[in-house]
């Protein structure tokens, strides 16, 4: 099924075309309205009157995550704030939270977005779609319920809580397609198949907001629930879920490029990798009217196909997402990169402490340990400072991640030394 056929199948010359008059008009908007963009533009020595083409895109400075992070929200957007109707934030640590405003426009153009990734996915008014995402860190669910709502399907909205509450509904009303994380959707799998409720069940499809999972997990899944699984990809920073969608075919995500111009560039030069060749995905929002993102560096790696699809989309597509490269790790569903991480230890100000972070799967759940390693040759002051650094840990990853870690202190010696680094992060979960 093609939602919007008109779009997704447009030629690239027309694509192109419609690219580049949405960016010249959306370089223009920032340059005169956001005084952030028009300084760093400034900085480069360019105007708006310099980019006309999508090949003066690498004229333009870069957007980052710190960027955002070290920004007031309202000095980056494009729009009075009586225009927002909806703020998106995304994982941060204390103070540097990511937040984006969306106008009635952007929440529109993401239900637009969310609505053709349903279709790729088989989805439609026939079908009973339960979402099942955290109301919390992760925003995607907005979308979803947008895109849901958009195609006519009928939406059962339940957060991951009682996985036998969620099955039993499931069976009442008949659901045919599920959009919730890899890892929790192989838990509800392995809960079915214990309940041997299969049989009872109308499912046929699943969406996945990207995490890291193999094609083995996927296929894992498939089997176990006797379904079709479809990735999708987004940010929040960039309003959510949809950015990017796989279809029927699996040979990659096709780009809502009338939304988004797609770049991957290489890891040291920073200069456009050839088609199929592995680096930094970033992205420039062609559309957006509350927090427009100039060429905002992901921080994922993977590559861009822009051949034609068997399923008649033109829009390109990106991946596999290389998970190791990526400065990017999904905990539970949920974003985080590995600097934000480091931050948040930097940021708790203890002296001669150092952090592991571990982060491992049990039943399927991603799960977090951090060993401290504490320089403190004297029992009694360890002890006492032990539950304070205890504390002060478990409420920094639950702000941080929403996951309650286990924290285990230790004496010195015992965490690898980096050269200039306070923390170890080891993400031991096995994706093949
Ligand atoms: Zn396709």
């Amino acid at each position: 099924m093609i939602w919007n056929e008109a779009r997704e199948c447009m030629s690239r010359d027309e694509l192109m075309t419609l690219q580049e008059k949405r960016l010249v008009g959306m370089v223009k908007k920032v340059y005169h309205s956001v005084a952030y963009y028009r300084k760093k533009m400034q900085q480069k020595g360019i105007e708006p009157g310099d980019i006309r083409r999508i090949e003066d895109l690498d004229k333009l400075p870069f957007t980052t995550k710190e960027d955002l992070i070290q920004n007031n929200p309202f000095d980056i957007m494009a729009v009075a704030q009586s225009e927002i109707i909806r703020y998106h934030n995304s994982n941060g640590t204390t103070g540097t939270q990511i937040t984006v405003g969306c106008t009635r426009s952007d929440i529109g153009a993401w239900a637009e977005c969310v609505a053709r990734c349903i279709s790729m996915a088989e989805l439609g008014r026939n079908d009973t779609i339960q979402i099942m995402f955290h109301y919390g860190l992760f925003t995607g669910l907005l979308e979803a319920y947008g895109g849901a709502e958009r195609v006519g399907a009928a939406v059962v909205p339940m957060m991951m809580c009682n996985t036998r509450s969620l099955i039993d509904m499931m069976k009442e009303l008949n659901v045919t397609g599920i959009l919730c994380t890899p890892s929790y959707l192989l838990h509800i799998g392995q809960v079915i198949e214990e309940l041997h409720e299969i049989e009872n069940l109308k499912l046929k499809t699943a969406i996945c907001e990207t995490e890291s999972w193999s094609l083995k997990m996927r296929r894992d899944i498939e089997r176990r629930l006797g379904i079709s699984t479809y990735d999708i990809y987004g940010l929040s920073e960039l309003g959510g879920l949809g950015v990017a969608c796989d279809c029927i075919y699996h040979n990659g995500l096709h780009v809502q490029e009338d939304f988004f111009v797609t770049e991957i560039l290489e890891k040291d030069t920073d200069t456009a990798a050839k088609d199929g060749k592995k680096g930094e995905l970033v992205f420039t929002t062609l559309h957006r009217e509350g927090t427009p993102l100039i060429r905002y560096r992901t921080g994922d790696v993977t590559t861009v196909n822009r051949e034609p699809c068997q399923c008649g989309r033109t829009y390109a597509r990106i991946g596999p997402f290389d998970s190791k490269a990526s400065d990017t790790i999904f905990i539970r569903g949920v974003s985080v990169f590995r600097f934000q991480l480091e931050n948040m230890f930097d940021g708790l100000n203890m002296l001669h402490v150092r952090y592991l972070m571990r982060i491992y799967r049990v039943a399927k759940l991603d799960m977090i340990d951090v060993v401290v390693e504490l320089d403190e040759p004297d029992k009694a002051l360890f002890k006492e400072k032990e539950e304070m650094i205890k504390s002060k840990l478990v409420n920094a990853v639950r702000r941080t991640i929403g996951v309650v870690p286990k924290v285990y202190l230790v004496g010195m010696g015992v965490i690898p030394h980096t050269v200039d680094k306070n923390s170890v992060i080891v993400d031991e979960r096995q994706y093949d």
